[in-house]
């Protein structure tokens, strides 16, 4: 139960993986990470120790500059391939890492059947991929607010877009989550001994908080979409 991210000029696959080390005390049943790989994103994950997500990895070395990771403590569908984070929507543009428990999924899942959405793992976590895709309007900031509204529960969510190339979004409910605050990169994670190793200066999101990272930038978002100004907290102590 870790999530990591990863934005900036440097391959991400080692930093991802390192990250998701370091979030091991959480405990966790399988880990997952996606990486932008020249424009389309790449899904690698797998049931087990984190061992077994490198040995996949290893062989077909993920090369590129933006993802997200995931260790997983299941909750909804048992410990599995499929169940593993991350999840992708139909289309596969959008892909979600997630912490915590979305309450109302199954009526979330009902809805998006409906709408002819498949669904490919047993999770609580995949409605948000399909909601993500069922509500985007070609601003991903903007859909990823409408989705998470639509939310009830507790989450440390993070999503990428093929679309939009340049930027990881990210919202908390009930549920950690740190933006690590680097020069041309920048970092999340659920703790900050994952970010350490890079930066000392950290934004510790609040509920319902929204974060926008590229890789020279970090803005902060409320609820209602209105810019929030926070204030940098730098980490004084070592892991
Ligand atoms: N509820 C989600 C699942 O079972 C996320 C669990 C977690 O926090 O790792 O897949």
């Amino acid at each position: 139960c870790g999530i990591v991210g990863y934005i900036g000029q440097k391959q991400a696959q080692d930093i991802l993986v390192n990250g998701l080390k370091k979030l091991e005390y959480r405990g966790y049943d399988s880990a997952g990470v996606a990486i932008d790989v020249g424009g389309s994103i790449v899904v690698s994950k797998s049931v087990g120790r984190l061992k077994e997500l490198e040995s996949k990895i290893n062989g077909t070395k993920l090369l590129g500059f933006r993802g997200i990771g995931h260790t997983r403590w299941a909750t909804h569908g048992r410990p599995s391939d499929e169940n593993s984070h991350p999840h992708f929507d139909c289309t596969e543009k959008f892909v979600v890492v997630h912490n915590g428990i979305i309450e109302n999924y199954a009526e979330l899942r009902e809805e998006l059947k409906a709408l002819g959405h498949e669904f490919k793992s047993e999770t609580d976590t995949e409605v948000i991929s399909h909601l993500i895709e069922e509500l985007y309007n070609g601003n991903l900031l903007e859909t990823f607010r409408m989705a998470v509204a639509r939310l009830e529960g507790s989450y440390a969510c993070a999503v990428m877009s093929e679309d939009e190339k340049d930027k990881i979004i990210v919202a908390r409910k009930d549920s950690p989550l740190v933006v690590g605050i680097g020069v041309g990169e920048n970092f999340i994670a659920s703790d900050i001994p994952a970010i350490l190793e890079h930066t000392r200066n950290a934004y510790i999101l609040d509920d319902y908080e929204i974060a926008v990272l590229t890789a020279d930038s970090v803005d902060i978002f409320d609820r209602q979409g209105k810019h929030i100004k926070k204030s940098v907290f730098e980490v004084k102590w070592d892991a």
